[in-house]
């Protein structure tokens, strides 16, 4: 018995969807290969191959899964006959890149039998990049575009844990620039935005591959040294003080304004926290402030403050 009598056509809807709807139909009992038998106006859309280019033709569905893992899932809930869910990302007829989140299931015919399988694909291109950019933006500082506190903590644990496996040492420098308020009560808060945008240059011409630089505080500075010797290390340090020494900026009367920064050092001993190894750099640049500033100075262990 019917639910209800039909006096349209389904076809009418699904040519007005706006998502994506293919069907298809295995090749010799093969769900990997199926042929198209039907696209809607959404798929021309979206993807600018018209009905004419795709119907009949064979898609090499699992060659869209380039994970292993995935396209194994896949290739069995097929088999199955079980309904996939997933996100793809394939290219349109422009070369574009398409994210599409992806509902494949069987359809039965009145008997519970059939052979065709039917793909919803709704485009989330759009939304995915938003999030992305959003996502980038929360670990972003806007000012100097350096990493922010966030991102370097959970850089830092990664960094940490690999570490301890490798028993390799990482190191944290704390940078603060000194007497900065002066600069902004002399010249400005634009003219120190600017010595604080020369300062995040510097420090990213001074890091390398797995090194990260990051502004954690108005005018405060973490280097992440990954994978480093204690002597190059310290040498990184001075080379990033001295850097910071040399920059120039001027005022809008053309004053030059010179800046220095005082540097805690720390690294990590076997199992530490990266909230700890980040007291110990902090203890440090506190001793490089009290010592005359626009110095480095390393945490020792055993010396009280
Ligand atoms: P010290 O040598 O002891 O570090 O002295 P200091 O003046 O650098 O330290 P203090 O912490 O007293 O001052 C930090 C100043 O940084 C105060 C604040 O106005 C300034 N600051 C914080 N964030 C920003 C910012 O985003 N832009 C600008 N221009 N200034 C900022
Ligand atoms: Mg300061
Ligand atoms: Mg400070």
């Amino acid at each position: 018995m019917k639910d209800f009598d039909l006096d349209f056509k389904f076809k009418d809807i699904v040519e007005s969807a706006n998502d994506i709807i293919i069907v298809t139909k295995p090749v010799n009992n093969d769900v990997t290969k199926q042929t198209i038998v039907y696209v809607n106006s959404a798929f021309t859309r979206l993807t600018g191959y018209s009905s004419e280019e795709v119907v009949g033709k064979t898609s090499q569905l699992l060659e869209l899964f380039k994970d292993e893992v995935v396209r194994k899932d896949i290739e069995k809930k097929l088999t199955e006959k079980m309904p996939v869910k997933r996100t793809i990302e394939t290219t349109n007829k422009s070369g574009e890149t398409l994210l599409l989140d992806l509902s494949m299931l069987p359809l039965k015919d009145d008997n519970g039998e059939g052979n065709y399988f039917v793909s919803i694909e709704r485009d989330i291109t759009k939304e995915k990049s938003l999030f992305i950019e959003l996502e980038k933006l929360s670990k972003t500082d806007p000012l100097t575009g350096l990493s922010n506190r966030r991102e370097l903590i959970e850089y830092t644990e990664i960094e940490f844990a690999r570490a301890n496996r490798e028993n390799k040492g990482i190191y944290i420098l704390i940078i603060d620039l000194d007497y900065f308020k002066k600069i902004n009560d002399t010249y400005g808060h634009s003219v120190g935005d600017r010595v604080l945008i020369e300062v995040s240059k510097a420090l990213s011409s001074q890091t390398r591959i797995y090194d990260m630089a990051a502004r954690i505080g108005g005018e405060e500075f973490c280097v992440l040294l990954s994978k480093v010797e204690h002597k190059f290390a310290l040498q990184a340090a001075e080379r990033i003080r001295k850097s910071i020494s040399d920059i120039v900026v001027y005022d809008d009367d053309e004053n030059l304004i010179k800046i220095t920064a005082s540097i805690g050092v720390a690294y990590n001993q076997p199992g530490e926290s990266v909230d700890s190894v980040i007291k110990h750099a902090d203890t440090a640049l506190y001793q490089a402030k009290a010592k005359g500033r626009n110095c480095v100075v390393e945490y020792q262990a055993d010396k009280k403050t």
